[in-house]
């Protein structure tokens, strides 16, 4: 059996990696316990801040904004080459207190902060590239010309499952656009959100950036509400779950600023007759059962041909029965633990769900280790075999559920991906060519990100990420999703000499 790391020992790992990124574990002491998911005991205690501390600090990033604003950007650039570095030097650092805070395995966790040096290394080199268009004029004499400003303060608030990268995708780009940052991190994770925000202090102190460039408050949702009704921040870029965006969406609408909603998924993979079926086994096991099914791109559905479904099954299942479930810590863990009993709780409730509305478990769903660590939950994966798309395959449940569902023909595979309320992932396994571009095309996958032969997991940094529908709409990251980062202004030049009216409109006076 695995055995869980003492409390003692977790603690230690945490405050030194802290330590190490530059934390100052006195300053943030305090009476909130932060549990580590991995032994489901009492890490550390951080104080809490509260609205007005989050207050306070729009207003300091407010004041940087006015310096940083009109420093060059590839100047700019250079603060986030810095950070860059400092993340590549404390990649195992932030990793150990991802693991430790949120339960991931030790990979993922490496990879989490991997993510955030390769958004480091995007918002360099678009530091030279924050290019406007030269567009025709209609009117002789004439220039128009489109060109992009920093925008103002953008407040991050960020989810317990990407405790890190997500706060790295909105800042590196923010920084290089000419924006400050102000960021609420999960309560969940604040130590690894002190210790990503001491290291971009550094780099900002190295470099001779503005020293209030970079807020972070750690506090509950009351602080990130501060954040949302406050009309210094320009952009709030929101993760977390469909709920929470329900509540900020409307809230930052109504005093007309700009949001950026990254919220729940419920993904699919189509699993179609030509398809590679040990490729998609391991495409849907990684997807699915990586990360103990939480990230907001977990595969939750397959949909497979009712040709192959049986034979699906078999592997997937077969796989699932050999997964390595334990301590994150531990080399050969591939599934850590939920993270929290409420987590828990949910997923004994949505699989009681599935089997009311007709669903058969066919793998999974029991706890493990409650002996070894009764505060941590560690479960098995679970497969839930359905004959329909019902409610409870509809919503996201933040747990390791995957529900396969059989399907005849591609129309209806298509249907079914598309008939959830959120948006986010899917992908198809096919050898089908026309297969594969009618799910990538216009009467396809109605999500944010549609893949081929490989899992709904695991994006990379250079495309937008984001989705549609309930999960909000925004693109983060790479591709043109600085543009949401900055203020975009249409320019017209006239060195005519004369002054003609567009349209052919006559006004002479
Ligand atoms: P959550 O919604 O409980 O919390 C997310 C953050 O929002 C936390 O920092 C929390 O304090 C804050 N918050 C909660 N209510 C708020 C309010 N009314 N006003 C302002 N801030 C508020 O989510 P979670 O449990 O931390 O994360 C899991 C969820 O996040 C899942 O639904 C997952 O799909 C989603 N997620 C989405 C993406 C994406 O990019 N689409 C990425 C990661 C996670």
């Amino acid at each position: 059996m695995t055995s869980l790391p003492t409390a003692e020992d977790l603690s230690r790992r945490a405050r030194e990696a802290a330590e190490r990124c530059g934390v100052d574990l006195a300053a943030s002491a305090g009476d909130r316990p932060v549990t580590s998911p991995v032994n489901g005991e009492v890490l550390i205690s951080v104080r809490w801040q509260s609205r007005s501390d989050a207050d306070a600090a729009v207003r300091k990033a407010t004041e940087a904004f006015g310096e940083w604003r009109t420093v060059p950007a590839p100047v700019r650039g250079a603060l986030v080459r810095r950070l860059g570095e400092l993340l590549r030097e404390h990649k195992e650092d932030l990793a150990t207190l991802v693991s430790l805070e949120v339960g991931k395995i030790t990979s993922e966790a490496l990879g989490e902060v991997q993510e955030m040096i390769d958004i480091c290394e995007f918002a360099v080199g678009l530091s030279r590239q924050l290019y406007g268009r030269t567009i025709a004029s209609e009117r002789p004499g004439h220039r128009l010309s489109e060109s992009y400003h920093p925008l103002g303060v953008v407040g991050v608030i960020s989810a317990f499952n990407f405790p890190v990268a997500v706060w790295s995708w909105n800042t590196a780009i923010a920084l290089v656009c000419g924006d400050p940052v102000v960021w609420k991190p999960s309560e969940l994770a604040p130590l690894s959100a002190l210790a990503s925000a001491a290291l971009l202090d550094r780099a900002i102190a190295e470099t001779g950036a503005p020293a209030n460039l970079s807020q972070v408050v750690i506090g509950g949702a009351d602080v990130g509400e501060a954040l949302v009704g406050n009309r210094g921040i320009a952009l709030l870029s929101a993760t977390g779950s469909t709920r929470m965006g329900r509540a900020v969406g409307p809230r930052v609408a109504d005093r007309f600023g700009r949001s950026l909603l990254e919220l729940g998924g419920n993904n699919a993979a189509v699993v179609t007759p030509s398809a590679d079926l040990d490729l998609a086994t391991r495409g849907i096991v990684f997807s699915a059962a990586g990360t103990a099914g939480q990230r907001c791109t977990t595969l939750r559905r397959v949909i497979a041909h009712e040709s192959v479904i049986a034979s699906l099954l078999d592997r997937v299942a077969s796989a699932y029965r050999s997964l390595p479930i334990g301590s994150p810590l531990d080399a050969g863990t591939l599934v850590g633990p939920l993270i929290s009993d409420s987590a828990y709780k949910s997923m004994q409730d949505a699989l009681l769900a599935a089997r009311q509305q007709g669903g058969e478990i066919i793998a999974g769903g029991s706890r493990r280790l409650a002996e070894a660590a009764p505060g941590a939950f560690y479960v098995e994966p679970a497969i839930v075999r359905m004959t329909e798309q019902t409610d409870i395959v509809r919503q996201e449940t933040f747990a390791p559920i995957l529900f396969v569902l059989p399907y005849s023909t591609i129309d209806q595979a298509i249907a079914l991906n598309n008939d959830v309320p959120q948006g986010l992932s899917s992908s198809i396994f096919t050898s089908d060519l026309g297969e594969a571009e009618r799910f990538l095309g216009p009467d396809g996958s109605d999500c944010g990100i549609a893949n081929v032969n490989i899992g709904t997991s695991g994006a990379e940094i250079g495309g937008a990420f984001g989705g549609e529908k309930e999960t909000g709409g925004g693109r983060e990251s790479g591709s043109d999703a600085w543009r949401a980062y900055m203020r975009r202004a249409t320019n017209t030049i006239n060195f005519s000499g004369a002054l003609p009216l567009a349209q052919g409109v006559k006004f002479d006076i």
